[in-house]
């Protein structure tokens, strides 16, 4: 299975920033993509990052990598993860809103059991934290139309690892503690369901 870790956003993108401009997204996002990237490899799953660049490569073009990688392997042997933090407003004022979320795309898909893992994986390693877990169709993540999950067609979700606009939050997602915590989660939710689907074709 081909691990493909997207980080969000790039260096031009406007806003998506702490109000105090201490975490950028896309800096922030490259940080945990990278890290989770290296862990994975150093335990020898294959990973990579669909963006190396500083740059905000568009999201055709995102989705058109990803492509090209489930067409040389097959799509189940793809999976992505979009990295990304979330926020309540624009980057301009403080806000409550806090907690963990995976979203997928609508329907039951394959990415329903990549973000099981995920949100199994952030339950037990950010314990204490909200999880804003939507159980009303049975899974506890969250639906979106988000392009990058609904034009690609392996497994996919995204993640939204606390919000940038909430001081409580970002003290946490800037922490050594904090970002250790976010970039484990993601590693052993994927651990889990890659190994979970070498079973199956077992
Ligand atoms: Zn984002």
């Amino acid at each position: 299975m081909k691990i493909l870790l997207d980080n969000g956003h790039g260096i031009e993108t406007p806003g998506k920033r702490s109000p105090d401009g201490r975490l950028l997204e896309y800096a922030y996002n490259r940080e945990i993509a990278s890290r989770v990237n290296n862990e994975l490899q150093r335990r020898g799953y294959s990973s990579s990052l669909l963006v190396p660049e500083l740059s905000d490569v568009s999201l055709a073009e995102r989705c058109r990598r990803v492509g090209h990688v489930c067409s040389e392997l097959g799509r189940r042997n793809v999976c992505l993860v979009s990295i990304h933090v979330n926020a309540a407003g624009r980057g301009d004022k403080w806000y409550n809103a806090t907690g963990w979320c995976c979203y997928t795309s609508k329907g039951q898909t394959e990415g329903d059991k990549l973000a099981d893992c995920l949100c199994q994986a952030a339950a037990r390693i950010l314990h204490g934290h909200k999880m804003r877990f939507d159980y009303s169709d049975g899974d506890p993540d969250q639906e979106s139309n988000f392009y990058i999950l609904s034009h690609t067609a392996c497994g996919a979700c995204l993640t939204e690892s606390g919000f940038m606009d909430c001081r409580e939050s970002l003290k946490f997602l800037l922490s050594d503690e904090g970002k250790a915590a976010i970039v484990q989660l993601h590693v052993e939710g994927i651990i889990v369901y890659v190994n979970s689907c070498s079973t199956d074709e077992d």
